[in-house]
Formats: structure tokens, sequence, C-alpha cells
């Protein structure tokens, strides 16, 4: 019988985070200021972030240490397990031995925390008492709450306003965990008030509330932003995943041949794939990476390598990423958290360069495989990691049809407890299968800054 689970001990929890900007070929692109397009040095994100985000945002030593008091709550849920998905692979009759990473383990149910912890941290180290953020479907709001409320700091959450009044139950954690919410586009800023006098009814957006947090951290002396994905010190701790995941196959007495994440602003799947990606970029192994997102809004697959926007409003820096246009509304699928116009830098640089692939799936497929997963392995997984297992099956599948042996690690971003009216959607047929939505793309990239 095959091993299926693999375990670390809490003394085996990673004490540094590996970044890869201190192995990329290339030099990454500089941000750009939204208004003179220059590059911008560090001191340009001090009223947005505090110092030592921003230092590890423009780092370029290869290892940063953890955090003690970091470690220590990080050890309530990690290491997270590595579970070998055999039933699954029955299931597929493939010779492709298939392995998760399940980060569903954490309080929020996903990866986040692993970020939302650092970064309360280092704001509470310089003396902010409070921090502003936006939050799709509730899964990065939940975590931030959480990581404030270890640290004693008070977290106000601009959360898109479709999922406000569809998903309660992620408004409640938040309100749990000490946070305030309120429905975005709102009153409590002039990017709100903008929106909302154009469109009464706006169901808001990402952009949207992301406008409005980072307003709300400028006018505020007392305030810091944070953001949940897309930025280089996000991607940096959530490198835990993966250095983790390379002991764990390392127990399992297997290389992978393909390492697989779901990809909205690119940190969960940055977060696996990092550690294994440096051993291609020294030349030691030839791994492939793919990077799973949605049809509807599928900024690597069709996007245009540029300078864009992070957010509606043209308020953040500009970056170059893979981008469908920041004025994009993408379609409400389930995967609320994968309904980003663009991706974290880092990644479009890997992808530009070759190192990583990706695909782009229908909701559909998505939600077939996930409930595959779930009638074979036991667990339900979240809307976004459907679209990871949907890649880990094809390429399982395909290994099957080569006669071929493959080793497939993917990460398990979420479990999707919280997400059952989806599931119910699907089950009833009543799940729209969504498609590249080609007109409002080319509308919107219309909108971007010309450099
Ligand atoms: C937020 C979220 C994602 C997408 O964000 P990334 O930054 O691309 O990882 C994926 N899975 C889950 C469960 C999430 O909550």
């Amino acid at each position: 019988m095959a091993t299926r689970k693999f375990f670390l001990n809490e003394s085996e929890l990673p004490t540094h985070w590996y970044n890869i900007a201190a192995d990329l070929k290339n030099p990454p692109a500089p941000p750009l200021h939204p208004a003179t397009h220059e590059p911008i040095g560090p001191e340009a994100l001090a009223p947005l972030f505090p110092m030592e985000l921003i230092k590890q945002e423009v780092s370029a030593e290869r290892f940063i240490e953890i955090p003690e008091e970091v470690r220590e709550i990080l050890k309530v849920w990690r290491p997270s397990p590595l579970i070998r998905a055999t039933m699954l692979e029955k299931a597929l009759d493939t010779p492709a031995h298939i392995y998760y990473k399940y980060e569903g383990v954490s309080p929020s149910g996903s990866h986040k925390p692993n970020t939302a912890v650092a970064q309360a941290y280092y704001n509470k180290k310089e003396g902010v008492r409070r921090i502003a953020t936006e939050t799709g479907a509730g899964q990065w709001g939940s975590s931030l709450a959480f990581a404030c409320k270890l640290f004693d700091i008070e977290c106000k959450v601009y959360m898109v306003k479709v999922s406000y009044n569809q998903k309660p139950y992620r408004r409640s954690m938040m309100q749990l965990w000490g946070g305030s919410v309120v429905a975005s586009p709102s009153t409590d800023t002039n990017a709100g008030r903008g929106v909302l006098a154009e469109d009464p009814e706006s169901n808001g957006s990402l952009g949207i509330a992301i406008s409005e947090a980072v307003e709300d951290a400028a006018m505020r002396e007392d305030t810091k932003y944070s953001l949940g994905s897309v930025l280089n010190h996000v991607l940096l701790h959530q490198t835990v995943i993966g250095q983790e995941a390379m002991k764990q196959m390392e127990m399992a007495g297997e290389y992978p041949d393909v390492v697989i994440g779901c990809a909205g602003g690119g940190s969960n799947a940055a977060g696996l794939m990092f550690p294994f990606l440096r051993e291609n970029l020294d030349g030691r192994r030839n791994t492939r990476f793919i990077a799973a997102e949605p049809a509807s809004c599928p900024s690597l697959t069709k996007g245009e390598y540029r300078y864009d926007f992070g957010d509606v409003a043209g308020l953040t820096p500009l970056m170059k990423m893979y981008t469908l246009g920041h004025t994009f509304m993408p379609p409400g699928i389930h995967a609320g958290g994968l309904r980003y116009h663009a991706m974290a830098p880092m990644l479009c640089q890997l992808y530009d360069e070759g190192f990583i692939e990706a695909r782009a799936y229908p909701q559909n497929p998505c939600f077939e495989a996930s409930t595959l997963f779930a009638q074979t392995e036991g667990i339900v997984p979240a809307p976004e990691s459907s679209h990871a297992i949907r890649a880990a099956i094809d390429e399982a599948l395909a290994a099957k049809e080569a006669g071929q042996s493959r080793s497939i690690i993917f990460n398990l971003s979420g479990h999707g407890l919280l997400d059952l009216q989806a599931y119910d959607d699907y089950l009833a047929g009543r799940l729209v299968d969504d498609h590249y939505p080609a007109e409002k793309v080319r509308e919107a990239m219309k909108h971007l800054p010309a450099i």
C-alpha cells in the first residue's frame, strides 16, 4: 500500500522565506509612478505599507528570515499535510501519482493566513493601529481580520457588494474576528461615492474595492493598506508551502514532473512553485509548472504583457503584468478569488520567459473535477482550487494516454465548505458555462496607459 500522508514536525517549519528575485535571469521590470510613469523608489510606497514589507518587496536577498513570533502563529496549522490522492488515481485508472498540498487546514480555510499573519506582524511592529483592505469572496478579508485580531490591530474590509450579499458567512467570520466590513462601492470613500453616482446599483468589483481601501489608507495617518496577493512580498510569504512540499515529496521518494496551482493574483501558485522552480533556474531540474485560470478571466492565456494599474481608479503604481485591462469587469463566476484582471508581476515574468505554462478552464469542467475529487478523496475543494484539480486530472489522463508514469503535485489552496451554494448550482445544472468575454476585454484594453 502506498503511504498516503506526509507530515512534517513543527520544528521543520521553514525558518526563512525563499525570494525568487535572487535567482531570476533578468531583472524585474520596475513599478512606475501612476502619473509620471517614472520608476518609483521604495519611499513612494511608504504611505501604504510598513517599511519592512517595502524592503521585502524590492529585496534581492535569496532567503529572508521568518520572525519567531510569526513562526509561532504559523505553527497553529503548519506544516500543512501533503497527501497522495490514491483514490482519485484509482478512479482515473492512471499510472500517474497525484499529490496535493492541503492549505485548507488554516483557520480561515485557505493559504491566505500565511501572508496575513506576517503582514499584521510588521504593521504592528511599526506602530500601525488600523489596516484597510479589500476582499472579493471574503477569503482574504477573513484571513486578515483573523491576523489583525491576534496583533490587536483594527481591520476595515471593503467587500465586493455582490459577495457581501451572496456570502453572508464569510462576512460573519470577519465580524467574529473583530473586523468591520462594508459593501463596496461604499459611501465611505471618494472612489466609492464616484462609482455610486454613476451607477447606484453597481455590484462592485475587486478593482473598485482596492481603490476604496487604498484611498482609506492614504487619507488616514493611523492606517496602512494590505493586499492578499499579486505583490512580491505576498508571494514571498507563501513560499513556506513549496519549501515544505519539497521535503514532503522527498519523504515520498519522488520529485514532481509537474507542479500545478490555480492562479487569481498568483500567490498560492507561486508559493508552491517557486522553491521547485529555483531548481529549474539553476539548471538542476526540468520540471513543468502549470498555472490554471478561469476561461472568463484569463489574464495569462489571453492578456497582454504590459504596464497597467492594479485597481480600477488608477491609484496604484503601474506594474508590468499580463493584463486584460484594469477596467475589465470579469463575469460573476463562483471562483471569486480568481476574478482579477491581471497577475503577479513575478509570475508573469517567469511565464513570459517560458518557465511556467498556463491553462484556462470554464467553470463546469472545474466543478466536474472537484466533484470527482470530493467523491474520491473526501475533501470539498474551494471553487478556486477546482481549476488546479482540473489541470492535475488532465495531466494524469495524458499520462495514461501516453502509457507513462508521471508525478504530479498541485496546491489544494482551500476548502469549499463556505461555497456550497456553488456546488448546489453545479449539481442542479444551473452553472452557466462561462466563456471568454472578448468584446469586454477589447474595450478595457483601450484604457491602458500608453507605455
Ligand atoms: C484567494 C484564493 C485564491 C486565489 O488567489 P492567488 O493569489 O492566486 O492564490 C485561490 N484559492 C483560494 C482558496 C483562495 O482563497
